[in-house]
């Protein structure tokens, strides 16, 4: 069955992504789109992005601080109205009770209507990549804390009141069921992907070009010029 075409703007959304570039590539239009129509856009960010650098002596601290600064510049490019880091080390990353924990409490502040983040399930894709460990573990402590976690008072309670998330957006799905419109947008979300210049090396303009491809390729899907897809879970209805 062909995605469906959403056009639904959350009040309040929460983005949890693993690495600082993360949620731009994935759902950067979609965030935009919601900002500039009202939603009060949250991105949570939880490695520290210490690992993206392929030289071996590469100054580390220094490399996190430029990635630090990268997210907050991209954010202003998509009206990301705040931005939390947890400050995980890259590869550190584990579904446990911690990690659980500091989202939980999270959603609870927040109080989210929509969250969105990696959909752990997609493995591999095609024959030459499969999913990083920090996407995929990120993509279920998402989940597990959005629900049963944080919609019930029994689980960390000393970690704020519970709330009931209504929908999750899983982005990089093997199995979307809804695209959302970004055409509007398409500029915004490309400019906050050029703000993680520490990843981009010779790349950035080839990036830009894989982005409106893939961005037109889910825009068939909902006969729009550029889209984002996801898997949509709509809880309890
Ligand atoms: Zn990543």
């Amino acid at each position: 069955m062909a995605p469906e075409l959403v056009a639904d703007v959350p009040g309040r959304a929460l983005a949890i992504y693993a690495h600082p570039d993360d949620a731009d590539v994935s759902c950067g239009g979609t965030l935009a789109r919601w900002a500039a129509s009202g939603c009060e856009v949250h991105l949570v960010v939880c490695a520290k992005g210490d690992k993206g650098s392929s030289e071996p002596g590469a100054d580390v601290p220094a490399l996190v601080e430029a990635r630090a600064a990268e997210v907050a510049a991209a954010a202003l490019e998509l009206g990301v109205a705040r931005v939390h880091r947890l400050g995980v080390d890259d590869g550190e990353l584990e579904n446990d009770h911690k990690l659980r924990c500091e989202l939980v409490r999270l959603i609870r502040d927040v109080r989210p209507d929509a969250v969105v983040c990696p959909d752990p399930t997609a493995v591999f894709f095609g024959e030459h990549y499969y999913n990083h460990r920090d996407h995929r573990i990120v993509g279920w402590a998402v989940l597990d804390s959005v629900s049963p976690a944080a919609a019930s008072p029994l689980y960390f309670p000393t970690s704020g009141p519970a709330w009931t998330v209504g929908v999750v957006y899983l982005s990089a799905s093997l199995d979307a069921n809804v695209v959302v419109d970004i055409t509007s947008v398409i500029d915004r979300k490309a400019a906050a992907i050029l703000c993680h210049r520490s990843q981009l090396g010779e790349s950035g303009e080839w990036l830009g070009v894989a982005m409106r491809e893939r961005a037109e390729q889910a825009g068939r899907l909902g006969g729009v010029s550029f889209a984002e897809a996801f898997r949509r879970v709509r809880l309890g209805q």
